[in-house]
């Protein structure tokens, strides 16, 4: 079929181009019938413009754009028209100009659409996931997509102009242990195994190094098959590097460059670089999470002391458990009615604490129920460790490190959310560093890696085992973007001695070693290079660039909530032929 092809986007014209004649392509996005004669506005990727059909200029075609209806996908012929002072819409680029068709050419017709593709309207998600085609019309979620190709491109082209080199490491491969559960896909030529597709090219882009590539990037999709958790995807994408011959501050400055593209290409800001960099210990004393939003201070305090020195039972017995007791002082609680108080107790419940203790700060001394059984010198100390004022609202939570520093440290967050200290448009970045090597697993009652089982100690070596194994620092380190963690990696092991006491330390046994790294420790024993690299979560970066809820509407086709695709019924039965030939039997329940 041949049709009128665009001489102009929907978003180009403008009031120097008034008298011209243009031919426009796009879709009716709304259309106005003032006592006969026609408004239609035709969007396209780049804009919306107005078009206007008047039956006493152009009669015929006048008549038949009566028909037109919302998503049709039309050509318009027409002279750009500038529109009188009174009329100009100022909210869009296009808005100074109007185009009077003469012509007007049916490319497709639209069934009624099932929600109307504007961004005013919000349809429930399930419909906008079905339909995903038409909520992809929307120009926010086209803003969005196209911010993360720019984003994209700025990464791979900083990175590429510093030597990285763009490699594909394979997708049907073998399970990498990154914690999560791998999507298997079973092989039909050698029956009874499977692929795992990748949770992440780790010991790929490790490999590379051992090759002697120096510097590797992917922009690597990686898949995980985690239990339900909103805001999760089965698959997401991250900027994937890693780097030959570097410790940890070469990968922070190669990191810091390709960030600072992104924002300078994607949102035309300056980040400013170094980013701040923030010891894991120093994180948790502080702020009691290991992703600390810097956008606000509010500092948690050490109150083990004041406790200790106070004759509050609850306080005293926690402590002599092993418990610690911190607070944090919240700047005009003091004055919060009760409700509210409370509330913040249901908050640190969510995260395990026991409870809340308060104390009001008043001009001249705290008060509250347990204000008693601290002597009036504890509460002027304790007053002055917390740097509060009067007005403000002391809130402790006492119990084991694990919850007293994560339920403060939501608190926090929430307190940061409340006070409207979280502005969207300021991105602060941190380094989280010198992680624990190991951490405490108390479900399984073992060590886990607190990164991967191939993240170098801090003293390469391992002296410290088997000791105490939670002293131990490594050499990985997150990034931190306002309080959501963006990134993480780390140097890692390349000594074959020390990557097998790793696995031995966590219970794979030298005969589990060879049949699932077999090929990683082949590769550290034929002269394996230092190494260390990071990934950056994609969706996450640019959600966050964008200031929006969630990481959906940065992805064309994304998942639900319990990974199905609405658009394609994604993942479906098949019939039992194909299963045979796969040689899977269904046990189904
Ligand atoms: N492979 C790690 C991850 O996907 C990142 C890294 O250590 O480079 O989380």
């Amino acid at each position: 079929m041949s049709f009128p092809r665009r001489t102009h986007t929907c978003g180009a014209l403008r009031p120097s181009d008034a008298g011209a004649r243009v031919v426009l392509d796009g879709w009716v996005a709304s259309r106005r019938d003032h006592g006969g004669v026609l408004f239609i506005d035709l969007r396209d990727r780049y804009g919306t413009t107005q078009v206007v059909f008047h039956p006493e200029r152009a009669e015929e075609v006048a008549s038949r754009a009566q028909a037109l209806r919302a998503e049709w996908c039309v050509a318009v012929t027409g002279i750009v028209r500038e529109r009188p002072a009174g009329a100009v819409n100022r909210d869009r680029p296009t808005g100074g100009i109007e185009v009077e068709a003469t012509e007007l050419a049916v490319l497709s017709e639209s069934a009624v659409p099932p929600f109307e593709v504007d961004d005013r309207v919000e349809a429930a998600l399930e419909l906008r996931l079905k339909h995903r085609v038409l909520d992809l019309r929307r120009p926010t979620i086209q803003r969005n997509l196209l911010l993360r190709s720019r984003v994209l491109l700025a990464i791979r082209n900083a990175l590429a102009a510093r030597g990285f080199v763009e490699v594909e490491t394979p997708i049907l491969t073998k399970a990498t242990p990154e914690g999560a559960r791998d999507y298997l896909v079973p092989s039909r030529v050698n029956p009874g195994t499977f692929y795992a597709l990748p949770q992440s090219p780790q010991l790929f882009k490790q490999l590379l190094m051992c090759a002697g590539l120096d510097r590797y990037l992917q922009i690597a999709r990686c898949f995980r098959d985690e239990d339900l958790r909103a805001d999760r995807q089965p698959e997401f994408t991250q900027i994937d590097l890693e780097m030959a011959f570097v410790e940890e501050e070469e990968i922070r400055a190669e990191l810091e460059v390709a960030i600072g593209a992104a924002f300078r290409e994607g949102l035309g800001l300056a980040v400013p670089t170094p980013f701040e960099r923030l010891p894991h210990a120093a994180a948790m004393a502080r702020y009691g999470l290991d992703k600390p939003d810097l956008r606000f201070d509010l500092p948690l305090h050490d109150a083990t002391p004041f406790a200790a020195a106070s004759s509050f039972q609850v306080f005293r017995s926690v402590l002599e458990t092993g418990g610690i007791v911190k607070g944090m002082a919240i700047p005009g609680g003091g004055a919060w009615p009760r409700k509210e108080i409370d509330a913040l107790g249901t908050k640190v419940a969510e995260f395990g604490a026991k409870g809340l203790a308060t104390l009001k700060v008043e001009e001249a001394d705290l008060t509250g129920a347990i204000a008693k059984f601290f002597e009036p010198a504890l509460r002027a100390r304790m007053r002055e460790a917390f740097g509060a004022k009067a007005g403000d609202l002391l809130a402790f939570v006492a119990g084991p490190p694990a919850v007293v520093n994560r339920s403060l440290g939501e608190l926090r967050n929430a307190m940061g959310e409340r006070l409207r200290l979280r502005d969207p448009k300021t991105f602060r970045f941190c380094w989280v560093t010198d992680f624990p090597l190991f951490e405490w697993n108390p479900s399984e009652k073992r060590w886990d890696s607190a990164h991967h089982p191939f993240t170098a100690p801090a003293d390469w070596t391992l002296k410290g085992l088997p000791g105490d194994p939670g002293s131990i620092l490594s050499r990985s380190f997150d990034l931190v973007l306002n309080g959501v963690e963006l990134g993480s990696g780390g140097v890692r092991i390349h000594r074959r001695d020390v990557q097998e006491k790793v696995f031995s330390f966590l219970g794979i046994g030298p005969q589990a070693a060879r049949e699932k790294f077999g090929f990683l420790l082949d590769a550290l024993e034929y002269g394996a290079p230092p190494h260390g690299g990071f990934a950056v979560g994609v969706d996450r970066l640019v959600q966050l660039m964008l200031g929006l809820e969630g990481i959906r509407d940065v992805m064309a086709f994304p998942k639900t909530a319990s990974a199905t695709c609405l658009l394609t019924g994604a993942p479906s039965a098949v019939p039992p032929e194909q299963l045979a030939e796969l040689h899977i039997r269904p046990v189904l329940p």
